[in-house]
């Protein structure tokens, strides 16, 4: 079977753990040039040197915080200046601290916003631009279940993922004629990095116990993996979703139905 996406140039915030790690891997294996962001070098270059080893093909890291315009700026500025043009974005990098409606402070509310919200909507409009002037291309925003009502503790998260919603929306009305699209993944429940550390630390979860309990809560009786997730997203970045935009792609077990 042929790569999928073979040659393509592919931006993932967050790639270098959890969801975004394992589409990048994905990305990779498909034929995908990848530029991965994150905040921490060290991760940044075991993953792109596995890339390289594992599947042969050129993987960057840009060290960028995307909570900054400039940042996100940046990042497609050396992804081009590298590989000379950007096909795909995968907006993925985000934060889910706890915080109910009633004690959610002001800075806990920025912080999930820049990161979520404004950095998916900057890295958007530099990825635009550079699609543009290639003649198209195709956005994936990693999304929750959380979006549409969220859950209790996750006032200012939900709300940053149905803004973010709205940018998907926006991107896919609005570009469609210049053959850039945008669609959106509804991810359930993930053991990532993220996800395990936020347990132990808030909870006191060891992973066995997050599991236990993610199960019993997730209809199809197990937690969704990254590779879930890049099934998904590679099928959106690819040729064979040409006609496919502003959708929302359910990938979670039946969670939040
Ligand atoms: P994770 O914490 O394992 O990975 C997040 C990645 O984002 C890391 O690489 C981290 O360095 C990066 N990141 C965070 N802030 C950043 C910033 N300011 N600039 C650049 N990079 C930054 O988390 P994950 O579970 O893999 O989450 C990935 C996405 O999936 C998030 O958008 C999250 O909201 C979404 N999601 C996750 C779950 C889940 O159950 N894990 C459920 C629904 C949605």
């Amino acid at each position: 079977m042929s790569k999928r996406l073979l040659d393509k140039v592919v931006v993932i915030t967050g790639g270098t753990k959890g969801i975004g790690k394992g589409i990048a891997y994905m990305a990779a294996a498909e034929g995908a040039k990848v530029a991965i962001n994150g905040r921490n070098e060290q991760d940044g270059q075991r993953v792109t040197s596995e890339i390289g080893e594992r599947y042969g093909t050129e993987a960057i890291f840009i060290k960028a915080d995307i909570s900054r315009e400039a940042a996100c700026k940046e990042l497609m500025d050396r992804t081009v200046a590298r590989f000379g043009r950007i096909d795909g974005l995968v907006n993925n990098a985000g934060i889910f601290p706890r915080g109910t409606m009633v004690d959610t402070a002001e800075e806990l509310f920025d912080s999930i916003f820049t990161v979520n919200m404004k950095g998916a909507f900057f890295c958007s409009k530099y990825a635009i631009q550079q699609m543009l002037k290639n003649g198209g291309g195709s956005i994936v925003q990693i999304g929750s279940t959380n979006a549409y009502k969220g859950a209790k503790d996750l006032a200012a998260y939900s709300c940053s993922k149905g803004a973010m919603l709205t940018l998907n929306r926006h991107i896919a009305a609005h570009y469609a004629g210049y053959n850039i699209r945008s669609n959106w993944i509804t991810v359930g429940w993930v053991a990532s990095e993220g996800e395990i550390e936020l347990h132990q630390d808030h909870y006191g979860r060891s992973l066995e116990e997050l599991k236990e309990l993610a199960n019993t809560h997730v209809p199809s009786g197990r937690m969704q993996t990254p590779e879930d997730m890049a099934y998904g997203a590679i099928f959106l970045l690819s040729d064979d979703a040409s006609q496919v935009t502003g959708t929302e792609l359910a990938i979670n077990g039946g969670l939040g139905l």
